[in-house]
């Protein structure tokens, strides 16, 4: 299949355009997982983030309860008898000072002593069983304060809380108490300085809590620079979006924060585009540039292939057709008998050899090429002129193949052969042609048979005198036979026409 130049050409280009939209479209592909993985990341930090700063609001509830968990007046006035007036007063430290909202003070055995409404501390005694959630507070609190008791005179003390984290001697998290959702942290009553020492049995529990209220919802989004921090009741996580779920101390749902992420609204295209953008562009002038040098290559290989097809078939001094197009053609020709006659017109310059011996090489190669030029503006396309030899040109005449009109043809050709030919400013050389002439299908139908009878009419022509034509004929066979008896000085055959 031949592909032509324009074909190869815009292949390249829609293989340099295929390359660009791939790459385009690759790139935007990856901009979009890229996206979406960092957008998914950012709401990870942020989920992240917002945990730590609830767990520092839980350390510092415990932080706050210190002062008042870890004294030896507290020991005195909580634990080894009850002192309400010192359990209300307390408590008021805890609202006044740190803002918590709800105080209770317990017993490790599961009652409640004391338990702050609104402003007022009301000094009870209820099972702990009435609310449920507290129950698993105070049983971890109580094995945690197993763990950090130490023996000291007269009874137990607390591990030193220096170096701890609340964690270590704390209970802390988040609690639904008198059905709001609370922050809250608790710790046992223990001494700080070991004057006073806890009896035996479990700990008397101070427990404390901070709303989930429009307040604590300000302080956190001032806190964590966040926007629209909001809280739900709802169990139900959402779809979308940053969220922080609280589940209570047994496990039990007790709501979602959400927020709106700020990555949601950082886009990485402004970053994307351009890159996509310079790289396209880059990648389109790399595959057109490509595209188009594939465009002029195969151009000028067109071009040198061109050339070398004219160069196989034609002759370099004359630019007529070569021997190979001259059989080329004839074998053609052929086929179309006895439909189209043609006639084969075998010549040959006279005395040629003159020219070169007397005027040099290159004289005679000029008059090489002004004998075809004439040949040639003579025939015109009325016939294929080539150039076979030396001085030796084969006509293939498919004009007529009428002998009149044949006859005129070989005049006219004589008598252009026959003109001087100037080959410096001073010297003109003049030359003849002699020409032999088979009429297909006449003389023959293949092109051995008729080159043969064309080349047998040549020496009829030539050793008649040059300068004539000779159409072949049965006669001139008989001539063509004794050709080499002729050559060695036998007696020359009749010249039969012209
Ligand atoms: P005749 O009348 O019998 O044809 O004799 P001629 O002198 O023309 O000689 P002939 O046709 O036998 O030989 C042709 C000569 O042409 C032989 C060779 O030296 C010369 N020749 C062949 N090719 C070239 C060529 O390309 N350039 C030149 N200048 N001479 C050539
Ligand atoms: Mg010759």
């Amino acid at each position: 299949m031949k592909v032509s130049r324009h074909q190869i050409s815009r292949l390249a280009f829609l293989l340099a355009a295929l390359l660009i939209a791939v790459t385009s479209i690759s790139l935007i592909f990856v901009g979009l997982v890229a996206s979406h993985t960092s957008k998914q990341q950012a709401i990870a930090n942020e989920e992240r983030l917002f945990g730590s700063a609830l767990t520092e609001h839980l350390r510092a509830i415990v932080r706050d309860q210190i002062s008042i968990t870890s004294s030896d007046q507290s020991v005195a006035n909580l634990v080894r008898k009850f002192d309400p007036g010192y359990a209300r007063q307390s408590f008021d430290t805890l609202w006044t000072d740190h803002a918590h909202h709800k105080v209770m003070l317990i017993s490790g055995e599961g009652n409640i002593l004391a338990e702050s409404f609104s402003d007022y501390t009301h000094i009870v005694k209820r099972p702990i069983s009435e609310t449920p959630s507290l129950s698993t507070i105070v049983e971890n609190l109580n094995t945690l304060y197993r763990t950090n008791r130490v023996r000291v005179p007269g009874g137990f003390g607390h591990r030193s809380l220096n170096g701890l984290m609340p964690e270590d001697f704390a209970m802390m998290g988040f609690v639904r108490l008198d059905g709001k959702p609370a922050l809250f942290g608790a710790m046992p009553i223990m001494p700080s300085e070991y004057k006073i020492p806890l009896p035996d049995g479990a700990p008397k529990i101070l427990l404390s809590a901070r709303y989930i209220d429009d307040a604590f919802l300000k302080q956190l989004n001032a806190q964590l620079d966040f926007s629209s921090i909001t809280f739900s009741n709802s169990t139900v996580e959402p779809d979308t979006g940053p969220f922080h779920r609280l589940l209570d101390k047994s496990n039990a749902p007790i709501g979602v924060f959400r927020w709106n992420s700020q990555a949601a609204s950082a886009s990485i295209w402004p970053t994307v585009i351009p890159v996509i953008a310079v790289l396209s562009s880059a990648l389109a002038v790399l595959a057109f540039g490509i595209a188009w040098k594939i465009g002029q290559l195969t151009t000028s290989l067109q071009a040198s292939e061109k050339q070398n097809r004219h160069l196989a078939l034609h002759d370099s001094l004359s630019g007529l057709a070569n021997r190979l197009q001259f059989n080329r053609s004839l074998e053609k020709i052929v086929q179309t008998l006895p439909e189209k006659p043609f006639v084969l017109l075998h010549c040959d310059l006279d005395k040629f050899k003159f020219v070169n011996d007397t005027y040099g090489h290159g004289a005679g190669d000029f008059v090489i090429q002004t004998a075809a030029a004439r040949l040639k503006e003579l025939i015109g396309d009325q016939g294929l002129v080539c150039r076979v030899g030396g001085d030796e040109f084969m006509v293939i005449y498919w004009q007529s193949s009428a002998k009149s009109r044949v006859r005129i043809l070989c005049r006219a050709m004589l008598e252009s052969a026959h003109k001087p030919i100037p080959i410096n400013d001073t010297v003109s050389v003049q030359i003849g042609l002699s020409i032999g002439i088979s009429i297909a299908p006449e003389h023959g139908t293949t092109p051995d048979i008729l080159v043969a009878r064309s080349d047998t009419a040549l020496y009829i022509s030539k050793t008649a005198g040059r300068g004539q034509y000779t159409f072949y004929s049965e006669l001139e066979e008989e001539a063509g036979k004794q050709k080499s008896s002729l050559q060695s000085g036998s007696e020359r055959p009749s010249r039969i026409s012209a």
